[in-house]
């Protein structure tokens, strides 16, 4: 299994983060004024706030946190609307969660970031898998509805107990010795996209799914997860291509028999290593990694799968279409071996860039590099205007022919304006 230890140091054990929380390398000092200006319009709102969960961890793991996920004990709504009163920006609310997302300001943000402000809150479901019903409630009651205990710490805003980590179900511990525990025996069975999020956290850091924890993935959880929406599951798998680690999920994923469940493919060894790549720049495409991941990940299957899968998983249209390209050009490879130029580019303008990239990634074919570098670029000069200027008729023979001078042109057969003029000629 592949691990990424050492990207991670190792968790101090502290009961109060002041430190941490005003160190500029972990919390970026704009974000720190932005966090301190919520502390004093909470705490005048007689409302205690917290930040909880991934950025606890990550603080605690001494790694740069990116999200603020703010938890309020009263009412986020209005307190971002206070919050968009003093400082600008606009709110979004959502009444039936508590929630809301603060647009800020420009000058409090490096883009146009965002953050999302939570009341603190209780959740009950109705049904296994089902999304939850939400309630308000203490930070106590919010922490316990958590996933795993390295999520389930809170570190408190109010000036008096700025820093202070609030851990009741011992997260420090857990992060101290690497491990990935759920809170309670039912929690993989009331959300099974928790097996996603435990092999994340397991791969990402390096740490070990509790034992206890890792039987809990049994029968019935897994059950709970193959009732799950399709767009559910796959946005966990779009979660798991976002991260340096993918592959090494993926063959957990597999070795846990998730992969199974829903009749995927193991992820190719080969191909881990690919993961991670950048088009070089002479490429001149853009390749999303998620799209990249699962071109990867499926590419050696078949479009009858492809297209089970993508109506088991809502795949977007995209993607879809990136897969059956891959695997058709993939097949057509060999019967292209020794084609011209013209040859190749007439079958590869007909399918998605990133198709014709990953195959390459794979293949190394260098057809496929020089379509995307140069062949895709080269045209005929002469165009329909110049044929209709020449009195031909319009219809097909327009396509016919500007085809057979691009082809020309591809081919090296015209290097020049007037070799292709005489081409032209002969075409006529
Ligand atoms: P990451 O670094 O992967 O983004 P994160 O902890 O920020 O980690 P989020 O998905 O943003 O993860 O969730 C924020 C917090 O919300 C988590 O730390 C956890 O406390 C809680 N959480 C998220 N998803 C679940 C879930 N399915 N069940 C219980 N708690 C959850």
């Amino acid at each position: 299994m592949l691990h990424v230890i050492s990207e991670v140091k190792l968790p101090l054990m502290e009961k109060n983060l002041r430190r941490l929380m005003l160190d500029p390398n972990l919390i970026p000092p704009h974000k720190q004024t932005l966090l301190a200006n919520i502390a004093a319009q909470s705490a005048s709102m007689q409302m205690p706030c917290y930040l909880v969960g991934g950025f606890a961890r990550d603080l605690l793991l001494q790694k740069p946190v990116n999200d603020l996920d703010v938890i309020v004990e009263g009412n986020a709504i209005q307190l971002g609307d206070e919050l968009v009163r003093k400082y600008g920006g606009k709110l979004t609310a959502h009444q039936k969660f508590f929630t809301a997302i603060w647009h800020l300001p420009s000058d409090t943000s490096d883009t146009s970031d965002t953050l999302d402000l939570i009341t603190a809150r209780v959740e009950s479901y109705k049904q296994a898998g089902a999304l939850p019903t939400v309630k308000p409630a203490a930070i106590e009651d919010d922490i316990a509805r958590r996933d795993f205990t390295i999520n389930a710490m809170a570190i408190c805003l109010d000036a008096e107990h700025f820093g202070d980590l609030i851990d009741l179900l011992g997260g420090q511990n857990d992060l101290a010795q690497g491990l990935i525990r759920v809170l309670h025996p039912r929690s993989f069975v009331d959300d099974p996209t928790r097996i996603f999020r435990a092999v994340r956290y397991e791969q990402r850091y390096g740490f070990t799914i509790e034992p206890d924890t890792l039987e809990l993935i049994d029968q019935e959880a897994i059950e709970a997860l193959s009732k799950l929406s399709g767009e559910r599951i796959r946005h966990e798998f779009d979660l798991i291509f976002e991260e340096d680690n993918a592959a090494a999920m993926l063959f957990r994923l597999k070795e846990l028999g998730i992969l199974d469940v829903f009749n995927l493919p193991e992820f190719n060894g080969d191909y881990a290593s690919l993961l991670n790549s950048k088009p070089p720049d002479e490429f001149d495409i853009s390749a999303d990694r998620v799209l990249l991941g699962y071109l990867l990940w499926l590419m050696d299957t078949s479009k009858d799968l492809i297209h089970s899968l993508s109506r088991r998983f809502d795949f977007t249209l995209e993607l879809t279409a990136g897969l059956l390209s891959i695997i058709q050009l993939k097949k057509d490879l060999p019967l292209f071996k020794d084609a011209k130029p013209s040859a190749w580019t007439f079958l590869l303008e007909r399918h998605p860039f990133i198709s014709i990239y990953v195959l390459w990634l794979v293949t190394n074919e260098s057809a496929l590099k020089d379509f995307l570098v140069k062949w895709q670029y080269i045209k005929a000069n002469i165009t329909g205007d110049d044929l209709k200027l020449r009195n031909i008729p319009t219809g097909p023979r327009y396509k016919e022919i500007l085809s057979k001078l691009r082809a020309a042109w591809l081919d090296g057969e015209v290097k020049n304006e007037n070799e292709e003029q005489e081409l032209l000629i002969t075409l006529l």
